[in-house]
This record gives structure tokens, sequence and C-alpha cells, in this order.
């Protein structure tokens, strides 16, 4: 198989393009295009990334930023502090029970 390191390509270092599925199209010649494992698009090098260890693309990249900022909006700490700072106002429990909260100040 032919390969053409482009240098208008930016690679990943922590990515393994070799385990990637490539794809070289007629009219692009010199772009490799990467299969992202989870979509399945197809992308050159410059836009194949990786987190925790997992290959993707940067759509799939930034999908999984935005799953992250749900799940991490606020720690049990971090919500036990501004309950306490509110007086144990309970607007202000986030989600989390008013014992989770006390446990929380407590540790
Ligand atoms: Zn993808």
């Amino acid at each position: 198989m032919r390969k053409n390191k482009n240098n208008e390509v930016s690679f990943d270092e922590n990515v393994n393009y070799d385990e990637l599925k490539q794809h070289e199209y007629d009219d692009t010649k010199g772009y490799i295009f990467y299969t992202c494992p989870l979509c399945g698009g197809e992308y050159t090098a410059t836009f194949i990334t990786e987190k925790n260890g997992q290959t993707m693309c940067i759509d799939c990249w930034n999908k999984t930023a935005d799953d992250d900022d749900d799940k991490e909006s606020l720690s049990v700490w971090d919500a036990a502090d501004i309950y306490l700072s509110k007086g144990f106002d309970e607007d202000y429990r986030f989600g989390y029970s008013h014992e989770e909260l006390m446990k929380a100040l407590g540790e």
C-alpha cells in the first residue's frame, strides 16, 4: 500500500493511525482518509483524535465533551459547599439529597 504523509495534514501523536481503516480517493491524491471507529465517517488525519485511548473523529470528540459537561456539572462536594453557604436551602441541593450533602460536608 502506498503511503504519502502530506505535510499539510497534522497527525495526533497519541493516535495509532495504522489501526484505522484507510481509504485513498483518486481525486484527492496524497490524502489518506481514516474511518472513525465510532461514527464510521471518513476524515483526514487532522480530524482524527483520541480520548481516553479511544480513537475518534473531531465530531465524535465534541459529542463526548458535551456528555462530560452534563455528567460533571457539579460534584457532591461542590454542591455541599454551596448548600452550606445557602443555609441548607433545599433549592440548592443540585439533585442530591440532604443526607448525601451532609455526608459530603463531613468528609
Ligand atoms: Zn466519528
